[in-house]
């Protein structure tokens, strides 16, 4: 993320550019739904007016997609303001009831769902945790627990080099960061077992969890998404062509806040077609399921999802993904299992 000096506030020049873009401004059409809106709601907030219901779906119904940033002629970064801005509001107690019980939930279980079941129940054998290792994958929340084959897939793909996991995983901390709330007890557990693991460079499968690490968390680890360490090795997997041809979405947390747009695309064309969608890479739009909107704000989202799905080129086998939250959104928006994870492409390409 760029520059959240609560000044470049003061550098928007009200210009509109980013309406044109924005996906929660194209689906509700208030101004408050826009980075315009929203920073000049935000400027409210520094000369101290009282923020009500109004401002918080304001803030809190940004996806934090970064588009508005990409073109932004000012050079401001309006998602990083946006979260300033909730992480002001929190700290005096504004906040929706589902906030709070989200916070709490993830805080009390370790993870976004507030479950109390078993982190590792997609691990078939516990032996194959090291203690020691160069390289661990972070699972994340949705991977392991809603899309476990996927985990298991990758863990078993990245364990050809040397990658061990942690053994007592917590949410990386990511919606609580993002919805304005301090994450600081998970972000300290998770550092303490990548510490002792020796673990030089931390794999996330999901984009969530790899800014929230990237940005969050001491930086005496690397970050690496599932896509660049696989097309690192790409040489090393000994994959085959398959007869398909797929179309790929740019998670905007992978995308736009990390610049990753070509290691997938070259995973994807060494097994089969990728025909584009109608927006991509810096422009791509957004699945609407990031920055807690699904979570707070869940018709909205999948309207956005629904317009993100109108842009696949018609008559591909599936849309390939590298976020499990852009899975779930694509997914309950209408997709169904035609949106899939990078890792399970590459899995139907293995012999
Ligand atoms: S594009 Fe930038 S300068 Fe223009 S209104 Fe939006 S935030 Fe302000
Ligand atoms: S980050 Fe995305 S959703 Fe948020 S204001 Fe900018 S364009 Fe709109």
């Amino acid at each position: 993320m760029l520059d959240e000096d609560p000044k470049s506030v003061d550098q928007c020049a009200r210009c509109g550019a980013c309406r044109s873009v924005c996906p929660v401004f194209q689906e509700s059409g208030w101004e408050s739904a826009g980075a315009r809106g929203r920073i000049m709601i935000l400027k409210g907030l520094d000369s101290c007016l009282t923020p009500d219901s109004q401002v918080l779906d304001s803030l809190n119904s940004c996806t934090t997609c970064a588009i508005c940033t990409e073109l932004c002629p000012a050079g401001i970064n309006p998602p990083a303001l946006i979260e300033r801005g909730r992480r002001q509001m929190v700290s005096k107690g504004v906040m929706t009831g589902q906030q709070r019980s989200l916070a709490e939930n993830i805080l009390s279980s370790g993870n976004t769902f507030g479950l109390n079941d078993d982190r590792l129940s997609w691990l078939k054998d516990r032996k194959l945790i090291l203690k020691k290792a160069d390289y661990a994958y972070f699972v994340g929340c949705m991977n392991s627990y809603r899309f476990a084959e996927t985990a298991a897939r990758t863990f078993s793909l990245l364990q050809n080099f040397g990658v061990t996991i942690l053994p007592a995983e917590k949410c990386c901390g990511s919606p609580l960061i993002r919805m304005g709330f301090d994450a600081q007890k998970l972000v300290k557990e998770n550092s303490r077992q990548i510490k002792e693991i020796g673990a030089s460079t931390v794999i996330t499968g999901c984009a969530g969890c790899h800014t929230t690490l990237k940005n969050s968390y001491n930086e005496f680890f690397e970050v690496k998404s599932v896509s660049e360490f696989l097309s690192e090795h790409i040489s090393e997997l000994d994959l085959r062509q398959l007869d398909l041809t797929v179309s790929y979405h740019d998670p905007c947390h992978l995308g736009r806040h990390s610049k990753i747009y070509d290691q997938p695309r070259k995973l994807i064309k060494a097994v089969c077609n990728l025909e584009e969608m109608k927006t991509i890479r810096e422009s791509a739009r957004c699945c609407g399921g990031g920055g807690g909107v699904r979570y707070g704000y869940k018709d909205l989202s999948l309207r956005m999802a629904k317009r993100r799905l109108s842009e696949v080129p018609e008559g591909v086998d599936y849309i390939v993904t590298s976020c499990p939250l852009c899975i779930r959104n694509l997914r309950d928006a209408g997709a169904g299992d035609k949106v899939i994870d990078l890792v399970d492409l590459l899995a139907m390409a293995l012999p």
